[in-house]
């Protein structure tokens, strides 16, 4: 076993990590700050946001006016504190990481531009092109490394976290380049490790976005807030699912049906393709399930058309990296032709428990980004309102987590949790060999995601679901890892990632059936109204070995009382 000691140690090279990083370096020179990422930070999928990060630039937006759009997209399910709070930290990080050399797309007189964005009330989305994610990541990057006292420790895979006396104890992972055993001891730690958006089947997401972060803190005991709320977004690419950013709608594209007719007037009669996305999502559900879907070359998928024709002379300019993926992929042109679209999977709402100082419940272990659920997104997140997130509570997570190392000592190690670890890792997982192959119940978990408890959701469909996750379970306690090898051993990462998808699985499934009406991303057929009177309210899901146990808490209400939610 190798131990690595560091004063603040960051789970995750994406955005919030990266951020957090650079905030907890600067805070104190003499702090050691130590990053651990399964994956070389630029290949989080951080890297590929498109569209744009929503923020509060010019004198004709406001903050109420931000707070209110989030809160609305929220489906009033947001905190309307945390709201308040977010919406005053993000210019600053705009303007921070305009200093520090991203270049943000700018107006001919060199302000920062904006665009429109869906459910927003003024276009304050900045983007720079629709490669915002990669210009911001290699911004951060490029930052972090010029300070001595970051360390990152590149494809390093956390397993598990140890907790003691309810305070932060240490983190155990595997270095995948020789499979060695390492524990990272720290006196403070920050999650990071991004979304759970892989456990669809047809999803905007890189692979490696598995919910690992949230299955390692949900197994040591902190609570998963909110996570039956999944975000689809409108318009996956047929068949690969890659994003087409929400941006080719709000710079003028259509949907179009197999009448080859414009239909979101019948769905938001005002925003139209510019709502939200969780009501453009089931707008298009409900044009397929009408018939009014197209079939064509793509096998049985059913889609609907998005229409850029007559946008044909700012597709250069304003969305060159769909354009590319356009033609390269599917070998459409965008200029003209339709592009074949359907919802994807592409967010998750939910996430570890913190609070508005992106505080876990336990001492010393803080979080940010899409890990974690402060709560900002409710029910819906509204586009261009993650990476602001992910700058502004990265940001604080970092400052948070730096001041905890300055006035607490280096905790001494649990041992025995660490070998105990170490036992499973290699004792039991590695040792499996009832023959059931870890890529197959993934697959089939996935399948039964996007099936049951996927854009639409009924009690039978989720308890159908329900049930498959438990036969996938019992299956995985009967995996064989064929490979043997200790250099990037790919097969053991991927059980281990699988093992984390199916308890998230059985907290988004189990959660879902219980919230008995439908709000933003959760949409029940069976239950086709918002409750407020009996599920205004958070889901919480703490970790026993018979599964999830669920209790709730109120939603914080400033000055938005919740109201009918009409684009
Ligand atoms: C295609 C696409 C486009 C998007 N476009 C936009 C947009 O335009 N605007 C917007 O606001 N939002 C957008 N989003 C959402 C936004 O990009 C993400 O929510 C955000 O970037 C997540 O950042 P993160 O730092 O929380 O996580 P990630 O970037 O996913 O990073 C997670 C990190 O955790 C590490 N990690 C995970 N598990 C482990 C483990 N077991 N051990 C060690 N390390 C681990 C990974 O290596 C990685 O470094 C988009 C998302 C997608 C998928």
């Amino acid at each position: 076993m190798q131990i690595i000691k560091e004063d603040v140690l960051i789970l995750g090279g994406g955005m919030a990590g990266l951020r957090a990083a650079v905030a907890a370096a600067e805070y104190n020179k003499n702090i050691s700050v130590g990053l651990v990422s399964k994956l070389y930070p630029l290949r989080s999928h951080s890297v590929s946001a498109e569209g744009g990060t929503s923020a509060v630039l010019s004198p004709k937006d406001n903050f109420d006016l931000h707070s209110y759009d989030t809160i609305k997209g929220s489906d009033y399910l947001a905190d309307q504190d945390a709201v308040e709070k977010f919406v005053r930290l993000v210019p600053e990080q705009i303007y921070t990481t305009d200093h520090w050399g991203c270049p943000w797309s700018r107006n001919p007189d060199g302000t920062i531009s904006q665009r429109d964005f869906g459910g927003l009330s003024y276009p304050r989305a900045t983007f720079a092109a629709d490669k915002t994610g990669f210009h911001v990541m290699q911004t951060l990057f490029s930052r972090a490394l010029k300070y001595d006292n970051i360390h990152i420790y590149n494809e390093y895979f956390a397993t598990s976290l140890i907790v003691e006396n309810n305070s932060f104890n240490a983190i155990t992972t595997i270095n995948l380049k020789n499979s060695e055993y390492t524990v990272f001891q720290g006196k403070s730690l920050i999650f990071a490790a991004g979304g759970a958006g892989r456990l669809y089947q047809f999803s905007t997401y890189a692979h490696s976005v598995s919910g690992d972060g949230d299955a390692i803190a949900y197994r040591a005991g902190l609570p998963l807030k909110d996570l039956e709320f999944i975000q689809f977004h409108p318009t996956g690419l047929v068949p690969s699912g890659i994003l087409i950013t929400e941006a080719a709608r709000s710079e003028g594209g259509y949907l179009l049906n197999n009448e080859g007719k414009r239909f979101m007037e019948k769905y938001a009669a005002t925003k139209l393709e510019k709502a939200p996305r969780d009501i453009v999502s089931r707008a298009i559900m409900w044009e397929i399930e009408a018939g009014r879907g197209v079939k064509g070359k793509y096998g049985d998928t059913v889609y609907v058309n998005l229409d850029l024709r007559h946008m044909a002379d700012i597709l250069e300019e304003k969305l060159p990296m769909i354009t590319d993926i356009a033609k390269r992929f599917n070998g459409i042109d965008p200029a003209e032709e339709l592009i074949p679209v359907r919802p994807a999977t592409h967010y998750t709402m939910g996430g570890i428990h913190v609070n508005n100082d992106t505080e876990t419940p336990v001492q010393g272990i803080y979080g940010a980004g899409e890990n974690v659920c402060i709560s900002i997104h409710g029910a819906n997140r509204l586009g261009s309102n993650s990476t602001n997130e992910c700058l502004a509570f990265g940001n604080l997570a970092g400052v948070k987590a730096a001041e905890y190392a300055m006035s607490h000592s280096m905790p001494s190690l649990n041992n025995d949790k660490a070998k105990a670890e170490e036992t499973r890792l290699w004792d039991d997982l590695m040792k499996r060999d009832g023959g059931e192959n870890v890529a197959k119940i993934r697959e089939d978990l996935r399948i039964s995601m996007d099936a049951n408890v996927g854009v639409f959701r009924t009690e039978d469909g989720i308890n159908n679901g329900i049930r498959n996750i438990k036969a996938l379970q019992e299956r995985f306690k009967k995996i064989t890892i064929g490979d043997k090898s200790k250099v990037f051993n790919l097969e053991l990462e991927w059980a281990l990632e699988v093992g984390f998808m199916l308890d998230l699985a059985e907290v988004i499934a189990k959660g879902a059936v219980l919230r008995k009406e439908s709000r933003g991303g959760h949409y029940r057929k069976d239950y086709p109204e918002r409750d407020d009177a009996n599920f205004l309210k958070h889901t919480m899901a703490t970790y026993s070995t018979e599964g999830p146990k669920f209790t709730y808490i109120p939603v914080t209400i400033t000055k938005w009382k919740p109201a009918p939610r009409v684009y």
